[in-house]
């Protein structure tokens, strides 16, 4: 498959006529089909073109989501759930059309259990919405992809971010979930206690199902403590190799880091510029440390000794939250302070993870290949997790180049497989990554098929997405 190809699914012209005519009547003005708010519904932000979906439902309740999905499953309709759209691998694309059921004003906190450290919320709530509503009870919760993104989504492509490291990914954080099936059925996956040996964990396995299984309708989430003392800087090294030795050194002694994020020459310039960052454009890594005030102080000059020893620092590091809060969000903000490298071009975010001590390795093949490639592509990643992103900056209407960054990404893939690791440490497959994962998990992708087959036997939740029936 070639980057822009994407897998065709037919289209039902008939049954999706009489969807949305019944949508129309039943809904009201929460159902729309104007051409500009489907093309937002099908963005992509990558180089994945957009495919619209037919009309756009903006569910207020389960009952609502309900409702729809029984009208869509008797006309055998495509169904699209939306979170707030910007995930990177054509996972909100309508290849056959039919319905996106836009989750964000589902935007309910149904309640903060404190003592239990846990919270049930409804989808469409963003990361950051939800840690603004805690910030008084002194918990948060740790997930965070650099977009702002729905806690639907993000338990739908299941998510990480910076704070993985020390706190997992969303498979880690979701104690249990209410989801519409393509029938229409309303499920419990699991109640709100910390473990259970209750049957198959079907909560694990909607986790990750980028909306192929169902539409997540509510979600229990496990909640953290505010820690005592944070402590956050950066520290830059000559060479990447040597950033990327610091992180395993790091990793492998044991140092609870709760965030240890590289970023090479090329991106810590783009972030200069964008993000106006008072540092030089050489590899730096963004850490931060969470413990008692004299654990995370420890804890910091224990890191400055790994990378003195390795010929990099000052590590520059602060307790003071103003400080810290500008430079995550110039982390957060680095895919955009990217784009700013090629005005116009379009971007291809690779994320591959690999085990920790195979790291260097695929770091170093990777950067040796971009530089005999001429290609703009700055490389910033979870180091901590192996997973790093190389954004390949691309001229669309340029063959060459893209026949070029094809081949460096099927090598990047080709190589992190061969370590041991996967294609995608966070994005998900979506229609991006669907040849990869065949090579990947091989036997593996026709047990899925079969899961898929038994509960959505009439292929209408987000077809095309993930593997082919
Ligand atoms: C600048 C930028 C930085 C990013 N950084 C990261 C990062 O650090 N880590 C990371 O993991 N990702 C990252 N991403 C990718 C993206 O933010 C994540 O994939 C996120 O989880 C998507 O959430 P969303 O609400 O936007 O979902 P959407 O894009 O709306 O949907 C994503 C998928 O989930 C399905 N879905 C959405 N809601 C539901 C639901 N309620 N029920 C069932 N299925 C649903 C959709 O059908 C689709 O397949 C980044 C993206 C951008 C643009």
């Amino acid at each position: 498959m070639a980057l822009k190809d994407i897998v065709e699914v037919k289209r039902n012209d008939a049954g999706i006529s009489t969807a949305v005519g019944i949508l129309k009547q039943a809904f009201g003005e929460a159902f729309q089909t104007g051409e500009a708010l489907r093309a937002q519904h099908a963005h992509t932000t990558t180089y994945i073109p957009a495919q619209l979906p037919d009309g756009v439902l903006f569910a207020k309740s389960s009952d609502d989501v309900q409702k729809a999905v029984e009208i869509c499953a008797e006309h055998k309709v495509p169904i699209i759930p939306f979170g707030t759209g910007t995930s990177l691998e054509g996972g909100v694309n309508a290849p056959a059309g039919g319905i996106s059921i836009d989750v964000s004003q589902m935007n309910k906190i149904i309640s903060v259990n404190e003592s239990d450290l846990d919270c049930v919320i409804e989808p469409g709530v963003t990361r950051e919405d939800l840690n603004t509503y805690l910030r008084a009870s002194g918990l948060f919760f740790p997930i965070d992809p650099g977009a702002n993104a729905s806690l639907g989504g993000m338990t739908a492509t299941r998510a990480s971010g910076t704070n993985a490291v020390r706190y997992g990914t969303m498979k880690d954080n979701v104690l249990a979930l209410e989801v519409v099936l393509p029938n229409g059925r309303k499920i419990t996956t699991a109640q709100r206690a910390r473990k259970s040996s209750a049957g198959y964990d079907l909560t694990r396995l909607m986790v990750g199902s980028e909306g192929t299984l169902g539409i997540i309708t509510q979600i229990t989430l496990k909640l953290q403590g505010i820690p005592q003392a944070i402590t956050g800087g950066v520290c830059p090294f000559p060479t990447l190799d040597a950033a990327v030795e610091a992180v395993i050194y790091t990793i492998q002694m044991g140092l609870p880091v709760a965030r240890i994020e590289l970023v090479n020459a090329l991106q810590m310039q783009a972030m200069i510029d964008y993000s106006k960052l008072d540092f030089e454009p050489t590899p730096c890594l963004f850490l931060e440390f969470h413990g008692s005030e004299t654990g995370v102080a420890e804890q910091a000059e224990i890191f400055n000794e790994i990378a003195a020893d390795l010929g990099g620092g000052p590590f520059k590091w602060s307790a003071v939250q103003e400080e810290r809060t500008k430079l995550w969000k110039a982390r957060h903000d680095a895919y955009w302070a990217a784009l700013g490298l090629r005005p116009g071009a379009k971007a291809i975010s690779t994320d591959v993870c690999v085990p920790i001590s195979r790291l260097a390795d695929c770091i170093r093949d990777t950067e040796a290949d971009i530089e005999e490639l001429g290609l703009i592509a700055p490389i910033v990643g979870h180091a901590g997790d192996g997973n790093f992103h190389v954004l390949l900056l691309i001229d669309e209407e340029n063959p060459e180049e893209i026949a070029m960054a094809e081949s460096f990404v099927e090598r990047l893939n080709g190589r992190a497989l061969a370590m041991g690791g996967t294609c995608t440490g966070e994005h998900g497959i979506g229609q991006g990554k669907m040849k990869f994962l065949e090579v990947e998990l091989g036997g593996a992708v026709d047990v899925m098929r079969g899961i898929k087959r038994s509960i959505d036997p009439d292929n209408i939740m987000n077809p095309g997405k993930i593997f082919t029936l």
